[in-house]
C-alpha cells in the first residue's frame, strides 16, 4: 500500500516515543511504499511563538533564552536517542546549521524590532524543520534509507497569505508527485515537516496552528495515497469525551462531512481543512493511536458501511465561550445589517462560532471564544452602537454542545428527544442552531451544565452501543 502517516508532537517527543516509531516504520516499509509527516515536538512550536512575542517587546534576551531551550532540548534527544556515532555525528552537524539559521533569524528580526507575517512563518517553521532529522535518523539508526524534507523541500507550493496559506495543488501535484516518486524507487522513505509550505517567490509560508495534518493530506493527495494515516495520542474519534462520559466508545467509521463537523468541535482537534483534499479522490483516511497500533482506530472515507449510519454519531462539546445578544428595532427588515455586524467583526480578526438570527429580525445572536469577547463587544459598541444597534447582551462562560451525525437528516423527532432529555436534567439552554444539512444540532449551556448535557445525551441515544 502507498501511505502517508502523520505524527502529532506529542508522540515524537521522547527518545522511547521516536524509537518506537522509528521501528515501526521501518518494519512497515518493506511491504509499502511511505511518507511520514511530522509535526514539531510538543511545546516547540509555542516556544517560537512566545520567541515571536519577546520580539515585539524587545526582550532579545528572553528571546534568546527560549531558543538555547529549543537547541538544547533537541541537542540532547539527538544524542540519546541515535544509537551509530557516525549517524547521530551528521545529524547533529545538520541540527548545528538549522540552530545557526535560527539565532541568525532572531538577531535580524530583534535589528528590524518587528515581526512581519512573513518572518512569522519563517520563525514558526523551525520545529518541524528540526523534528523531522531526529526522525529520519533513527528510521536510518534501525537500517532504513530515508531523508528529512521540508514542506518546502518536498514541493508544497501555497500562495502568500502568510499564517494562513493554502496549496497551489497543480502545481504542488507536480513537484510533490516527481520528488516522491523518485524516492520512492530509490526505497527511501521520506520524512517530511508539516505545517509549512513555500510560495513561488520561495518564503516559508504555513498553514496555521496544527496544520501538519493538512500537509498529510495535501501530500497524500498528490502521490495518490491508499489511506492517510493521522497518528496521535488518542484511539481515534470518540462518541464523546471519555473525561465526562465514562463509556465513551470508539467510532469505527465516519464520513468526511461527519469527520469535519467533530474536528471541529471534539476533543481531537483536526486542523480545519485537513479533509479538502481527499473529497474529490476519496481517499480513505485512519485516525490511529501512535502507540496502540493494534487498534485500527476510526476510518473516515466517503461512504462509511450501512452499519455506521446511526442516526447520531456523537455528541460534542466545547467550554469556554462568550455568548452576544445583539439587539435593536432597526435591525428589522432592515437588508445588510447582518453583513455590517460581521464584517466588523471580520475586521477584528474574530472567528465567529455560532450564529442565530429569530424571525423577527429584532435580535442576531454570536458565539465567540471567551478570549475573543472582549475585542468583539468592544469592535461592536465602537462601530454599530446607537446606529444599527440598540443594545448588547453579554454571558461568559459558556458551552456548545453539538450533536452529530448525518442520520439525523430528515430523521423526526431528534430535536425533541434531545431538548427533552435535556429538560429532565434541568439545564437551561440559551440558543440553539442547526445548519438545513440536519448533520449537526448545536445548543449552548453554561459552562457548569457541559457535563450533565453531554451525558445525559450519550444516554438518550445510547452511543455506548454505537457499533
Ligand atoms: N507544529 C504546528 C503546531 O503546533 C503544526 C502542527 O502541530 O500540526 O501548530
Ligand atoms: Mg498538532
Amino acid at each position: 500500500m502507498r501511505l502517508v502517516i502523520k505524527y502529532g508532537g506529542t508522540s515524537i517527543s521522547t527518545t522511547k516515543d521516536i524509537q518506537k516509531i522509528a521501528k515501526y516504520l521501518s518494519s512497515l516499509s518493506k511491504n509499502n511504499q511511505i511518507v511520514v509527516v511530522c509535526s514539531a515536538m510538543s511545546g516547540t512550536t509555542d516556544d517560537l511563538i512566545e520567541i515571536s512575542e519577546s520580539i515585539k517587546r524587545e526582550n532579545k534576551s528572553k528571546a534568546e533564552q527560549l531558543a538555547a531551550k529549543i537547541i538544547n532540548r533537541h541537542k540532547q534527544l539527538a544524542k540519546q536517542t541515535i544509537k551509530k556515532s557516525d549517524i547521530q555525528k551528521k545529524l547533529l552537524q545538520k541540527l548545528d546549521q538549522d540552530f545557526t539559521e535560527l539565532l541568525a533569524l532572531i538577531d535580524g528580526m530583534v535589528l528590524l524590532g518587528e515581526v512581519t507575517p512573513r518572518s512569522m512563518d519563517y520563525l514558526i517553521s523551525f520545529g518541524e524543520r528540526l523534528s523531522i532529522k531526529l526522525i529520519s535518523s533513527s528510521l536510518n539508526d534501525y537500517g532504513k534509507k530515508s531523508i528529512p524534507l521540508t514542506g518546502k523541500e518536498v514541493g508544497i507550493v501555497t500562495d502568500s497569505n502568510f499564517g494562513e496559506s493554502k496549496p497551489l495543488m497543480d502545481t504542488s501535484r507536480l513537484r510533490i508527485s516527481k520528488i516522491v516518486e523518485s524516492l520512492f524507487e530509490k526505497k527511501t522513505v521520506p520524512v517530511v515537516g508539516g505545517f509549512a509550505g513555500a510560495d513561488q517567490h520561495g518564503h516559508v509560508t504555513t498553514f496555521g496552528r496544527g496544520g501538519s495534518d493538512y500537509s498529510a493530506t495535501i501530500i497524500g493527495s498528490c502521490i495518490k495515497a491508499d489511506e492517510i494515516w493521522l497518528m496521535s495520542d488518542v484511539d481515534g474519534l470518540m462518541t464523546a469525551d471519555p473525561k465526562i462520559v465514562k463509556n465513551a466508545k470508539l467510532l469505527k467509521e465516519v464520513s468526511y462531512i461527519e469527520a469535519i463537523e467533530m474536528a471541529l468541535f471534539g476533543a481531537k482537534q483536526i486542523h480545519p481543512r485537513t479533509f479538502e483534499p481527499l473529497l474529490s479522490k476519496k481517499i480513505p483516511m485512519k485516525i490511529r493511536s501512535s502507540f496502540n497500533v493494534k487498534n485500527e482506530g476510526t476510518l473516515v472515507s466517503a461512504t462509511p458501511s450501512k452499519a455506521a449510519k446511526n442516526t447520531v454519531k456523537c455528541v460534542s462539546n466545547v467550554r469556554n465561550n462568550g455568548l452576544i445578544d445583539i439587539r435593536g428595532g432597526s435591525m428589522v427588515g432592515n437588508p445588510g445589517t447582518a453583513a455590517k455586524i460581521f464584517e466588523t467583526l471580520a475586521k477584528s480578526g474574530i472567528n465567529v462560532m455560532m450564529i442565530s438570527q429569530n424571525p423577527s429580525e429584532s435580535s442576531i445572536t454570536i458565539v465567540v471564544k471567551n478570549t475573543d469577547l472582549d475585542k468583539a463587544t468592544n469592535s461592536l459598541e465602537m462601530e454599530l452602537l446607537g446606529k444599527i444597534i440598540k443594545k448588547l447582551e453579554v454571558t461568559t462562560n459558556v458551552a456548545i454542545i453539538a450533536l452529530i451525525g448525518s442520520g439525523m437528516r430528515g430523521t423526526v423527532g431528534v430535536a425533541s428527544r434531545v431538548f427533552t432529555a435535556i429538560q429532565k436534567n434541568k439545564v437551561n439552554v440559551s440558543m440553539i442552531t442547526q445548519g438545513s444539512s440536519e448533520l449537526n444540532l448545536a445548543f449552548v449551556v453554561k459552562n457548569s451544565d457541559t457535563n450533565t448535557a453531554v451525558r445525559a445525551l450519550h444516554d438518550e441515544f445510547t452511543l455506548d452501543k454505537i457499533n
